[in-house]
């Protein structure tokens, strides 16, 4: 049984699909004026872990992410960049898809771009003007928000509280709470010729219009960030369910949104002491602001010139709960990577003691396939609790955070079997014991392939002096072989022990000596 938290009842709800086995999820996606960073993939990194999960549980997902490719920003930027707007479009949509690839989103059926579904939009307009719900004014259309009489559901906003904000003032609207439909389009802008003269689109409705399209009036699952909940989404039920008269989605699913880590906070709380604030201040402000100018770079040079891997980014998003804000910063990538390289240096010692590839082992795709039998196997037994635990807490609404602490209690559990058994020499290698490892490792895949991850090797070389290290501590390490060869232990202990101060780790493995960082 699957809860899912829905932001129109603020509550935890037992998923039901519209339809018994199949789900449909729309979820907002760009607009696409400029490359895509590292807060664009969010949204996509969480969804897309939603219908692998929703997939692995049975259910027939259609997912589609609309490409918003006209807009006020649109505009102005192929103005600036002196580009035709649906050239700049076609590039940002491309940037935007590469982003996808590289972090491993492949699950979305159905990218619509708001300017293929134009016609559509006119005749959605149209009925609700005929309907009573808008009116047009001077070459614009306005949806009426005191026509719905349960306009602010989601938000839970007053329209009270909406007029005092004031909102976008406009002559021509019979209130300042009403949004456009269509805009009556200024001399050189994009247009399309509809019953009210030439104009474009507003925001708004290119979802209500896409998401019916391709999903049906009432469809399961609405995301987006938690920023899109008022208005965007709030107009969006506006509009579909006046026109419809039907709910417009079962589960609205929100996001919470990346931020730039709270280095300044952080750094200001140090100095508390108000006679002098002046220059750490600064400093801190100085660190804050550069984490935005990485947060705001385009993902693909940001993995580029940080030398991220994509995965621990997936990680890293996976990591905290998907209503949360995740707090960013590269640093806090890097540390994400350190911790996972568990899962990578565990397949490595996988395939030595196997002399398999672990990134080809048979892997269940459907829950009831990952089902194992442990028997009175004490380890497998332990394996099968930790699938269980983990399984459970994405039931219970998603909440990767909580589940990966559980696969990286399954990757430590299997890791000290290998050592009380002492897998790494041949002589203890039983065909039962190899089977329990296996049938573990099995499970370990299954689990990742939920999060889209551990599909193939991944080596974790966070910077370029990694690289440096790594070499030197292999420079070490054949010292430190030769010196044993040579019966010098007295060097050899030495070597290993001066690396232990360092925070390094040897461990002897009859395959050779493998390190890492101690924790
Ligand atoms: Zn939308």
């Amino acid at each position: 049984m699957i809860r899912i938290y829905n932001t129109l009842s603020r509550s935890k709800e037992v998923f039901e699909p519209v339809r018994p086995g199949k789900v449909g999820i729309y979820l907002c996606g760009p607009t696409v004026y400029k490359p895509s960073h590292i807060g664009h993939m969010v949204g996509p990194v969480i969804f897309d872990t939603i219908k692998r999960y929703l997939t692995y549980n049975g259910y027939e997902v259609t997912w589609v992410v609309n490409i918003t490719d006209v807009d006020d920003k649109l505009i102005a930027r192929s103005r600036e960049m002196g580009v035709p707007m649906q050239q700049l479009a076609e590039q940002m949509t491309a940037d935007y898809m590469e982003c996808l690839r590289t972090i491993g989103v492949d699950g979305i059926n159905h990218f619509p771009r708001a300017t293929d579904h134009i016609s559509d939009m006119i005749r959605f307009i149209e009925d609700l003007v005929r309907k009573g719900f808008a009116y047009e004014a001077d070459g614009d259309v306005y949806f009426e928000v005191s026509k719905a009489s349960d306009y602010g559901k989601l938000s839970r906003r007053s329209l009270e509280s909406m007029e005092g904000e004031g909102g976008e003032g406009s002559q021509r609207k019979h209130s300042v709470v009403d949004f456009a439909l269509w805009k009556r389009s200024k001399p050189g802008e994009p247009s399309w010729p509809s019953p009210w003269g030439l104009g474009r689109p507003g925001w708004h409705i290119e979802c209500s219009v896409m998401s019916a399209r391709f999903l049906g009036e009432t469809f399961d699952i609405h995301g987006g960030g938690l920023d899109l909940i008022f208005p965007h989404h709030e107009n969006e039920i506006a509009q579909s369910e006046s026109r419809h008269g039907k709910p417009m989605a079962r589960y609205w699913v929100h996001n919470g949104l990346m931020q730039d880590s709270q280095a300044s906070a952080k750094v200001g709380g140090r100095i508390s002491r108000p006679t002098q604030p002046a220059e750490d201040d600064i400093q801190a402000q100085e660190a804050g602001k550069l984490a935005g100018r990485h947060g705001a770079k385009s993902f693909l040079l940001l993995l580029q010139e940080e030398n991220l891997h994509p995965e621990v980014v997936r990680f890293f998003v996976l990591g905290t709960h998907y209503r949360r804000p995740i707090e960013f910063s590269v640093e806090r990538i890097r540390e994400v990577g350190t911790a996972v390289d568990a899962f990578y240096r565990f397949f490595r010692r996988f395939s030595r003691i196997t002399g398999e590839d672990p990134y080809r082992l048979p892997t269940p795709t459907r829950r009831a396939d990952g089902q194992f039998h442990p028997g009175d196997d004490a380890f497998l037994q332990e394996v099968a609790q930790l699938r269980n635990r983990f399984l459970e807490a994405m039931d219970d609404d998603f909440n990767t955070g909580a589940a990966l602490g559980h696969l990286f209690d399954l990757v430590r559990r299997i890791n000290k079997q290998i050592d009380d058994q002492r897998l790494e020499e041949p002589g203890a290698r039983t065909s039962d014991r190899i089977a329990a490892l296996r049938q573990a490792t099995i499970t370990l895949r299954e689990l990742g392939a939920l999060f889209g991850v551990f599909r193939k090797p991944v080596e974790i070389a966070a910077q370029p002096q990694d690289h440096l290290v790594r070499d030197l501590v292999q420079m070490l390490i054949d010292l430190r072989t030769e010196a044993r060869k040579k019966k010098d232990f007295a060097a050899a202990d030495g070597i290993r022990d001066r690396l232990a101060k360092l925070g390094i780790r040897l461990e002897d493995r009859p395959g050779g000596t493998e390190w890492s960082f101690a924790k």
